[in-house]
């Protein structure tokens, strides 16, 4: 058996309930995942809801990971997690509040676009909340589709078609 690990990012946010408490509990889940490792965890930050309606704050956060899983694996042991925390997408707005949600941002220089996964992240690089604690953690992490980095990206709000 070969493994090959992944340096992948994501982020994690909560406007509902306790998050701070959500967003650590999610952390030390995502440590228990099989072959995965959390290798660093940027500061949580407080940040404006972009989204329908009176929502409270979030709480965001980015973690880079080290893994043997692969994109798809990942992604829906993160979902899973969401789903312990209570979140069910059939009754929620999109871009609703929400208890916990986590977004695979980077799988390594791994370009996806399949249905229900599309990596990077497709609006990362237009998000504040998602680049600024992204970039205290990884600064130069590079988009494999815009070619630039995290930093760059922070810098600048990027408006490019990708
Ligand atoms: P946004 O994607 O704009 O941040 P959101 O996080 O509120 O919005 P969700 O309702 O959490 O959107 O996710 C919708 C679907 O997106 C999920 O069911 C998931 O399968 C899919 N998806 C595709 N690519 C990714 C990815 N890279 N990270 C997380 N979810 C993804
Ligand atoms: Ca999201
Ligand atoms: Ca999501």
């Amino acid at each position: 058996v070969t493994c090959v690990s992944t340096t992948a990012h994501i982020a994690l946010g909560s406007n509902l309930g306790d998050r701070r408490a959500i967003l650590t509990d999610a952390l030390a889940q995502i440590a228990r995942l099989p072959a995965t490792a959390v290798v660093s965890v940027s500061a949580f930050i407080e940040t404006k809801p972009v989204g329908p309606g009176p929502q409270g704050d979030y709480l965001n956060a980015a973690a880079e990971l080290l893994t043997d899983l692969n994109a798809a694996e990942l992604l829906a042991a993160l979902l899973a997690i969401e789903r312990s925390h209570g979140r069910d997408r059939a009754r929620e707005q999109r871009w609703g509040a929400r208890r916990l949600d986590l977004d695979l941002l980077l799988f390594g220089d791994v370009v996806i676009d399949a249905p229900g996964l599309t990596v990077p992240h497709p609006r990362m690089h237009e998000r504040a909340f998602v680049l600024e604690p992204l970039a205290s953690i990884a600064p130069n992490a590079v988009h494999p589709r815009l070619g630039i980095s995290v930093a760059a990206m922070a810098g600048v709000v990027v408006h490019a078609a990708v």
